[in-house]
């Protein structure tokens, strides 16, 4: 029996959670026997420190407007009429020490529809800016998300909380604050599916229906219906973004700067010494190498995020902001899901390790005046191509099973598969989970291209497609592959048990989203509960939800939600 490096929660370069103090990566489930569940809201133990640290904007009046010199404005959530739990993640409650209870409670729902604040909670928008589209857009801030402070756990662990779709704050411009159940189940669920994928990335604790309808007008076409409204409650150790940097460098307070930076280095990067003289090239290094590990992930996994606008960036490197992103179906490095950007592409899945970098040249651009040299922040977006890069390559060998990677004849392997997976349609989930099922014993090498080919035929699309042309050209890689894995130390069974450690099974695909969202528009929310709980263990088979690993059925080839979406949410 062989070892097996690979971990299911396999992360590219280790992080080594013990130094950062509110791990975003899956640790040790904690026992719960050691901390004592809350049964009141009222419980949770509030150390609001962006707010007591940070400067406020004076103004406490909800209009919109440009806010100057301050990291947030104090704004309550609009009250709701009729607030409905339909789900909460239990795995995300624990993290606050929460008992079923209380997320059963009606108190619950109050608290996380914005209907309550309790003791300690403190509510407030920040303020950042970004570039949209490739564009510098000026502030945008929190226009529909108001933060509820953040939680100190029994463990010690931080957690900030945040509503998304709560109402009006000065950060709303010409929109409403508000969100629709759609979007909300999409962000609510893949939130934890990507957790469970092991992909940094915020949490998300409760999903709740307000009452109140949203007009909402889904593909910009002039055609506006009623929606019903929901409230996600996002968790994350912080949601500071490019943006929040940006905004205080386009307002030439370069103060404010520092202090936001300092402030964020000693919160979310404890681990580096704000005394250091270089302390803000070494901070930059870790965005830039987080970033890249996030960005691995994602074109590990096929998740497509939609809009990388500079503000949808996480300065600890979590996947944040869930709009119109979607999954790979058919390996194509052209597809995004957003409709809005479906001219230029710019977000496409095989663009994102450039825009991320394009990303961080605009932070980098932002967090200049605190170095005043080029070459510091040069070498950060240097470790960021080389992370991403080494990254690629260990994950790359890691989907096809081999130990490690080997340029001489990995670079075409990979290359020459990745084009075969777009030359006919195949799904890419499916295409890497069956590739663990190809033998390589001596027997095997002698077999046909069709007799090789046949694990593989679950994951193509169309039948037809598959010429003899196809066929020969697949067979042909196939046997590369097989030679290949003779000088990988796995046998078999330990490669393919290494291959269904990182390559998922189970995925949001978008037209399970979009299947839940329909049951959930007729009053079930039976297939989110399901969902939510598929995908807590992606990796796994779970044979009574095999349908949930099929490709994507024929109807939903063209059907909105599950193939195009817009950013109206
Ligand atoms: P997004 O494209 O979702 O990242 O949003 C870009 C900016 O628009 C952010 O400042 C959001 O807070 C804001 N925003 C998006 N949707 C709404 C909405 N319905 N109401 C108010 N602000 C919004
Ligand atoms: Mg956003």
């Amino acid at each position: 029996m062989q070892l097996i490096p690979f971990h299911p929660k396999w992360n590219i370069r280790g992080i080594d959670d013990s130094k950062l103090h509110n791990c975003y990566l899956r640790t040790q489930q904690t026992s719960m026997s050691s901390t004592q569940k809350l049964f009141d809201l009222n419980q949770l133990y509030f150390d609001n420190r962006f707010i007591r640290e940070l400067p406020a904007d004076p103004e406490t009046t909800n209009t919109r407007r440009q806010v100057i010199g301050a990291c947030y404005s104090r704004v309550l959530p609009t009250p709701v009429s009729k607030p409905q739990k339909i789900a909460y993640s239990r795995e995300v409650a624990e993290l606050l020490d929460l008992s079923d209870k209380v997320c059963e409670s009606e108190q619950f729902a109050q608290v996380f529809a914005g209907n309550q604040l309790t003791a300690g909670m403190e509510a407030y928008a920040t303020c950042y800016g970004g570039h949209q589209f490739g564009n510098w857009a000026g502030q945008l801030g929190d226009g529909r998300a108001i933060n509820l402070g953040e939680i100190i756990n029994q463990r010690g662990e931080r957690w900030a909380l945040q509503l998304k779709g709560a109402g009006l704050t000065p950060y709303s411009r010409h929109a409403d604050g508000l969100a629709v159940l759609r979007s909300s189940i999409r962000e609510f669920l893949c939130s934890e599916a990507m957790y469970h994928l092991g992909i940094p990335t915020t949490r998300a604790l409760s999903l709740i229906l307000t009452g109140e309808t949203v007009i909402r007008d889904m593909f910009y076409n002039g055609n506006s219906q009623p929606e019903p409204g929901a409230i996600v409650c996002r968790v994350a150790p912080s949601f500071t973004r490019f943006g929040h940097f940006q905004i205080c460098t386009a307002q030439q307070n370069i103060a404010l700067l520092k202090q936001l930076a300092d402030y964020t280095i000693r919160t979310d990067f404890p681990h580096l010494d704000i005394n250091a003289p270089n302390v803000y090239s070494q901070w930059f290094n870790e965005i830039c190498r987080r970033t890249a590990e996030m960005i691995v992930h994602w074109q590990r996994v096929g998740f497509v995020h939609g809009v990388m606008n500079t503000d949808n960036m996480s300065i600890l490197g979590l996947t944040i902001d869930y709009g119109p992103y979607g999954w790979l179906e058919n390996y194509d490095p052209d597809w995004t899901p957003n409709t809005t950007d479906a001219v230029d592409r710019r977000y496409r899945f095989g663009n994102q390790p450039q825009i991320a970098f394009w990303n961080l040249v605009q932070l980098a651009n932002a967090l200049y005046p605190l170095i005043e040299d080029a070459e510091p922040l040069q070498e950060g977006l240097s470790l960021y191509v080389r992370t991403f890069e080494q990254g690629w390559q260990a994950m790359m060998a890691s989907k096809l099973g081999l130990a490690n990677y080997q340029a001489d004849t990995d670079d075409d392997l990979s290359a020459d598969l990745l084009k075969l997976l777009q030359q006919v349609e195949t799904d890419m989930t499916v295409f890497f989970r069956q590739l663990a099922h190809i033998k390589t014993d001596v027997a095997s090498l002698s077999k046909s291209d069709d007799e090789l080919l046949t694990p593989l035929l679950p994951s193509y699309y169309v039948p037809e497609q598959l010429t003899h042309a196809y066929t020969t050209q697949m067979g042909a890689w196939l046997h590369r592959y097989m030679q290949r894995t003779q000088n990988n130390p796995y046998d078999d069974n330990a490669r393919s048990l290494a291959m269904n450690a990182v390559n998922p099974k189970y995925v949001l695909r978008n037209y399970l989203a979009q299947l839940a969202i329909d049951k959930a528009g007729q009053g079930d929310f039976s297939m989110v509960e399901e969902l939510l709980e598929l995908l807590c263990r992606p990796y796994d088979e779970q044979p009574e939800r095999e349908t949930f690993a099929a490709k994507r059925p024929d109807w939903a080839r063209q059907r909105a939600g599950c193939s195009m979406l817009s950013c109206s949410s």
